[in-house]
């Protein structure tokens, strides 16, 4: 007799985009006719860069010929030139990663997930809540006990062994300073722990003091590996790459206190379940990094920003306290008339037919908050934050 995984039982009944997709299902069944303007799901809508393109195309021309024809690419860790434009870009903003410390992936959501299994079962996790829902759900299905605290960890356990850490932060927006990135290093120094840094919004950040990457702060390659993606920096949602970059130096322990490089079990791990990602999509997601490439996805980054700036002007506007969207495509605000999160997600796609994301979806703290998103086209922003105008005026 086959049996479940236990843990799955103890997951939230309900992943928070299935739930929203249920209620506007019902909504659009009732009311065919409106006009729905979505700025719920975090995915960009504009496309990829012409750079891109023309990369991923001309790779493909190459599979179709015997001479450049590529099967399995045999390391595991992704193509070297695409490892190598990885570490150019992180140059660029003055952070030295190793060639050999970049593993390419198929994207932020899976390396986040999937590097759980190199840890024990009987690590405790922390988490800042509110909180990207993998964090949580991955660590939960493989049974191993989950902390919460808040995004600058204001109160933190004595003892912990891994620690979630997301900036800029979906679904707040805000990004760390660097005083508050070094303040997370050294907790995690004095319990041996090991930061997971999701940067997959670095490419959103504004602010000169906010760090890009968690390899800026002192003594952070001893405790973190950073995980980032090509999607939100350069819209591959669909076309699907990332990458991870662990330090060599960063140890995990056995039972008897020996150590052990935590790359080598990230190899060992990739080797056994992953086979890498297409060549003509790591040919695309090197583009992004040449010159024309990052002058393109920043125009499409700029475009996503003039989106937050309308919707930060019109929270100001009518004075509802919100964080985000300097650093980040996401704008976070309390929820008006004390309505909680879902109550309100319920009033704007009734009232003004406009989709959000209910703070409460992502973690306690997230009760009684509200996340519109930036990707979205400029007219349906401008039109959205007119309708909530209306509304709230
Ligand atoms: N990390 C964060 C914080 C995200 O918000 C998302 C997607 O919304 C991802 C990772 C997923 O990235 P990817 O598309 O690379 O799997």
């Amino acid at each position: 007799m086959a049996n479940l995984n236990q843990n799955f039982l103890n997951l939230k009944e309900s992943y928070l985009f299935i739930e929203i997709s249920k209620r506007i299902k019902e909504f659009m069944n009732n009311n065919p006719d409106v006009s729905l303007i979505r700025m719920g799901i975090g995915d960009v809508t504009q496309p990829l860069a012409p750079a891109v393109v023309e990369a991923g195309y001309k790779a493909f021309a190459e599979m179709g010929v015997k001479a450049t024809f590529r099967g399995y690419e045999d390391s595991g860790r992704g193509y070297e030139f695409l490892r190598e434009a990885v570490a150019g870009y992180y140059k660029s903003f003055g952070v030295q990663v190793p060639v050999d410390e970049v593993y390419i992936g198929d994207g932020a959501k899976s390396d986040c997930g999937n590097i759980g299994d190199i840890f024990s079962a009987d690590n405790i996790v922390l988490v800042t809540d509110p909180v990207y829902p993998v964090y949580v759900d991955a660590n939960v299905m493989s049974g191993k006990k989950v902390l919460f605290t808040d995004f600058v960890g204001s109160s933190l356990p004595e003892k912990v062994d891994i620690i979630h850490l997301c900036s800029p932060n979906n679904p707040t927006g805000a990004a760390y300073t660097y005083e508050q990135l070094k303040k997370w290093v050294d907790y995690a120094l004095s319990n041996k722990a090991v930061i997971i840094y999701d940067a997959a919004y670095e490419a959103f950040i504004t602010e000169p003091d906010k760090p890009r990457s968690i390899f800026s702060v002192e003594g952070a390659r001893s405790c973190a590996i950073e995980i980032c993606s090509f999607s939100k920096t350069a819209g591959f949602t669909g076309t699907r790459c990332g990458y991870t970059i662990i330090p060599k130096d960063l140890m995990l322990y056995t039972t008897d206190n020996t150590e052990m490089p935590l790359y080598k079990l990230w190899e060992r791990r990739q080797g056994s379940k992953f086979n890498g990602v297409s060549y003509p999509v790591q040919r695309a997601a090197e583009a992004v990094f040449t010159p024309q490439g990052i002058q393109q996805t920043q125009e499409t980054i700029s475009y996503y920003r003039g989106n937050a700036a309308i919707m930060m002007k019109t929270l100001s506007e009518l004075k509802i306290t919100f964080t985000g969207g300097i650093n980040s495509p996401y704008v976070w605000f309390k929820c008006p008339n004390n309505m909680d999160s879902w109550e309100f997600f319920d009033y704007m796609l009734k009232e003004i037919n406009v989709v959000g994301t209910p703070g409460a979806g992502f973690g306690e703290n997230g009760a009684g908050w509200f996340r519109l998103t930036a990707f979205n086209t400029k007219e349906n922003t401008i039109e959205a934050m007119e309708r909530l105008t209306k509304l709230l005026s």
